[in-house]
């Protein structure tokens, strides 16, 4: 029997690995079902705690996730927030980091905890991640202070005994149980023989102010990674590609790229015509700062503006999300200078 104040947990089953199977045929993983998915784990009978599921039908691969389809699991988080004290998400890895940045935008004021988690082992193979992911993931969830509100309402990743923030968070490897990380902000918490939470780098949240979500984007945006021989022809045509309304540049180092005036004039005039152009750099580790040499400052004259630290996934889905909002390029400028979810560190902020 559940007590009234035993803790809520809704599992919402997406897809991936976790809950896949092999097709005795054909030897590739295919989804199974979520009760399947319970027969897997009997250790989640043993929680004391309200577990409730909800399953994407079909599930599906997560390389096949979509905008509406974050927009669908926002529309369940929204519909079950007051009943529940915390969500995990069960997803692929492929797209996890993507989803859980565009979440961590979607649901503005959030005081719950919103886990993403996922294995790279199918769940009902022996040596599978997914039960210690899967289980560590509700039990976070539902951890709360003794004045009821949550130790983590953050949008976050668990992965192989690492709680990270979803929006600094980048797939780093496609077959080692440990496959995220977090480069440039440290992990929320850690667990061990306990779950030691690092309580000054988790977000506050105010529980009294209701959460908003979001739902609308928009995916005019492209990514464009600079190399060398880099061609203008190609640039070019990617720039006046129709309906463009903003470019993720993945630059050198500290945010630097060539100095032709071709590849600057291309951008500046990409500015000029309301395009936002953000820099972030092809190192995973450390930060776009564009004062410091002289090819950075030449972006910063053709009007580029810096993503700082952030991922890729998170600048993306951040410029989706705005665009989205039909805000001015100047407004969405403004705002990509400013952590909206804690998904980058602006220096002197
Ligand atoms: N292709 C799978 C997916 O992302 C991989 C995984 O789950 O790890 O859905």
């Amino acid at each position: 029997m559940f007590t009234p104040k035993c803790p809520s947990v809704l599992l919402i089953y997406t897809g991936g690995t976790i809950g896949m199977i092999e097709n005795p045929e054909t030897g590739a993983l295919e989804a199974f079902d979520f009760d399947q998915l319970q027969e897997n784990v009997p250790e989640l009978k043993r929680f004391n705690y309200r577990i409730a599921s909800y399953q994407f039908n079909p599930p599906i691969d997560s390389s096949d996730m979509e905008p509406s389809m974050w927009a669908k699991i926002v529309k369940i988080i929204h519909y079950n927030y007051d009943y529940f004290d915390g969500f995990v998400i069960l997803h692929g890895t492929d797209t996890m980091a993507y989803t859980a940045s565009a979440l961590s935008f979607m649901l503005e004021n959030l005081s719950k905890p919103i886990i993403l988690t996922g294995s790279q082992l199918p769940i009902g193979m022996l040596r599978t991640d997914g039960k210690e992911n899967l289980i560590t993931s509700i039990e976070i969830a539902a951890a709360k202070y003794p004045d009821g509100t949550a130790v983590v309402p953050e949008v976050c990743i668990f992965f192989e005994n690492h709680l990270l923030r979803g929006n600094r968070t980048t797939k780093i490897n496609a077959e080692n149980f440990n496959a995220f990380r977090s480069f440039n902000y440290p992990a929320l918490a850690t667990a061990g023989i306990h779950i030691k939470y690092n309580y000054e780098r988790i977000r506050k949240a105010d529980p009294s102010i209701p959460m908003h979500p979001h739902y609308a984007f928009d995916t005019n945006v492209i990514i464009l990674t600079i190399f060398p021989g880099i061609q203008e022809k190609i640039v070019n045509t990617l720039l006046h590609t129709p309906g463009l309304r903003a470019v993720i540049l993945k630059t050198y180092g500290s945010g630097n790229a060539p100095q032709q005036s071709w590849f600057i004039k291309l951008l500046k005039d990409a500015t000029q015509r309301g395009i936002v152009i953000v820099n972030i750099s092809q190192c995973q580790t450390g930060m776009v700062e564009m004062e410091r040499y002289e090819t950075g400052l030449h972006l910063l004259d053709a009007g580029v503006i810096s993503g700082y630290d952030s991922t890729v996934e998170s600048v993306l889905t951040k410029l989706m999300f705005l665009l989205g909002h039909n805000l001015t390029p100047k407004e969405i400028r403004n705002e990509m200078t400013r952590p909206i979810a804690g998904e980058f560190t602006r220096p002197g902020l």
